[in-house]
C-alpha cells in the first residue's frame, strides 16, 4: 500500500546522514565526554562541534547553548528556572492561551506555589497582540513566554516585538521554538529573546535531545540536579550520540531550509486554495499568511477528525488532529478553543504537516482521496443531514 506521512510536526523521521554521523558515537567514540581519557575527549569534541554548529545557526555563542532531553525539559528549564531564580523578586509570569502543555503545565505547577500566570488571549488567527502582554506586565513580572509557531495552526508569533516590550520593562523573555528551528530562520537577537527552547525530532535529528539556548547573564537555577555537566548548569551523562546527531542536522537544516521552505509553502498554499474549492463548509484555522510553510489546518464542520483521520489512515495517509500529546484525549483542542471554535467544530479539525521527503505526489494522492472520505462521512453523519 502507499504510504504517504504527514505528520511531520508531530515528529520528523531522522535523515540518513544523521544516523551515519551518530553511529561511530556508538560503536568507537562511546567515551564518556567527561572522562579525562582519550575515548572521553574524543567523545567531548563530537558534542562541542555540535554545540557550535547549533550557536552559529541561532547567532549565538556555544556557551550559551544548554543540552537538554528535548522541547520538554527545555521549557520547563526555562520557566521554573527562572521562576526559582527570581522567585524573590516577583512572582507574576506571562504566557499565551495557546501555548504546548510543556509551557503551559510547568506554569499551571507553579501557580498552585504562590505564582500568578497571565494567559493571554489570541485573536481568531491564533495571533498574540504584543499590546495585551504589555498591558499584562506588573512589576512583579519576571518572565514572559510566547511560542514562536504553534504546532497546531501554525501560527508564527510577532516575537521580535514581544522580546522588545519584554527587555523595555526589564523582563525575561522566553520562546518556545519547537516547531520554528530547522523551518524558518530563527535568530537569538533579531527575536530579542533571553531563553528559547528547541528540538531535535523535529527537525530530521533523533528523539529525546534538544537544546535551551540561555542568553549570557540571565539568571536561572538549574533544573536537573546532579554531576556538574554542562558547566553546572545540567547534570546527567552527555548524551553524545544524540548531541552529535543534532548537530549534523543542524547542519543539513542550515544547506536546506530555504529550498524546503519555498517547497513545501507551495504545497500549504495549494491545499489552503484546493480544499474550501473540493470540499464544502470548512475553515482555516490559524493565520493565512503568518504560518510554519509546512502546516495547513482545517476544521471540517459536521464530522470527526478522528473518523477522517482513520480513513485516510486506511489509504496509508498519516495526519493528526491536533497535538500529538493529547491525540488520547476526548476533549478538544485548548488552542482551537481559543481561536474561537465551538466545540463541535473544533473536533473536525485535521492537521496537514509536511517535511523533507513530502512530494507533490504525496498531496495530489491526499487531495484526490479527502474529498471522498469526507463526503463519505457527512453521507452518514446526523449533523450534516440537519444542517
Ligand atoms: N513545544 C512544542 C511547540 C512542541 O510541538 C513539542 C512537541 O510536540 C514540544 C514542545 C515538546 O517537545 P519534545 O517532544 O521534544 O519534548
Amino acid at each position: 500500500m502507499k504510504k504517504v506521512y504527514l505528520d511531520y510536526a508531530a515528529t520528523t523521521p531522522c535523515d540518513p546522514q544523521v544516523l551515519k554521523a551518530m553511529e561511530p558515537y556508538f560503536l568507537e567514540l562511546y567515551g564518556n565526554a567527561s572522562s579525562l581519557h582519550s575515548f572521553g575527549q574524543d567523545a567531548k569534541r563530537g558534542v562541542e562541534d555540535a554545540r557550535e554548529s547549533l550557536a552559529s545557526f541561532l547567532g549565538a555563542k556555544p556557551e550559551e547553548i544548554v543540552f537538554t532531553s528535548g522541547g520538554t525539559e527545555s521549557d520547563n528549564f526555562a520557566i521554573e528556572g527562572v521562576a526559582r531564580a527570581l522567585g524573590k523578586k516577583g512572582n507574576h509570569i506571562i504566557t499565551s492561551a495557546i501555548e504546548h502543555h510543556a509551557v503551559s503545565e510547568p506554569c499551571k505547577f507553579l501557580e498552585k506555589n504562590g505564582f500568578k500566570i497571565t494567559f493571554v488571549a489570541v485573536d481568531k488567527s491564533g495571533l498574540v497582540d504584543p499590546a495585551d502582554i504589555k498591558k499584562a506586565i506588573t512589576d512583579k513580572t519576571i518572565l514572559i513566554s510566547v511560542m514562536h509557531a504553534n504546532n497546531e495552526i501554525g501560527t508564527i508569533q510577532p516575537i521580535a516585538e514581544i522580546g522588545k516590550i519584554a527587555h523595555e520593562k526589564g523582563v525575561y523573555f522566553h520562546t518556545d521554538a519547537v516547531q520554528t528551528v530547522g523551518h524558518i530562520p530563527v535568530d537569538v537577537d533579531d527575536l530579542n529573546v533571553d531563553l528559547l527552547s528547541l528540538s531535535g525530532h523535529k527537525f530530521y535529528g533523533p528523539k529525546g535531545v534538544g537544546a535551551l539556548y540561555i542568553r549570557k547573564g540571565t539568571r536561572i537555577e538549574r533544573f536537573l540536579h546532579g554531576g556538574d555537566q554542562e558547566k553546572g548548569r545540567r547534570a546527567s551523562t552527555y548524551n553524545t550520540t544524540g548531541i552529535v546527531g543534532l548537530g549534523k542536522a543542524v547542519e543539513l537544516c542550515r544547506q536546506n531550509l530555504e529550498k524546503e521552505a519555498r517547497f513545501q509553502s507551495a504545497l500549504r498554499d495549494r491545499m489552503i486554495k484546493e480544499i474550501p474549492e473540493k470540499i464544502p463548509d470548512v475553515i482555516l484555522n490559524g493565520h493565512p499568511a503568518k504560518r510554519l510553510p509546512n502546516n495547513v489546518n482545517f476544521s471540517i464542520k459536521y464530522i470527526e477528525g478522528e473518523s477522517i483521520l482513520l480513513n485516510l489512515d486506511m489509504l496509508g495517509i498519516a495526519c493528526s488532529t491536533g497535538s500529538a500529546c493529547t491525540s488520547s484525549s476526548l476533549e478538544p483542542s485548548h488552542v482551537l478553543l481559543a481561536i474561537g471554535l465551538t466545540h463541535e467544530v473544533a473536533h473536525g479539525s485535521l492537521r496537514i504537516s509536511m517535511g523533507r521527503w513530502t512530494t507533490v505526489d504525496d498531496i495530489n494522492y491526499f487531495m484526490d482521496n479527502l474529498p471522498k472520505i469526507v463526503s463519505k462521512l457527512r453521507a452518514m453523519s446526523p449533523l450534516y443531514d440537519k444542517k
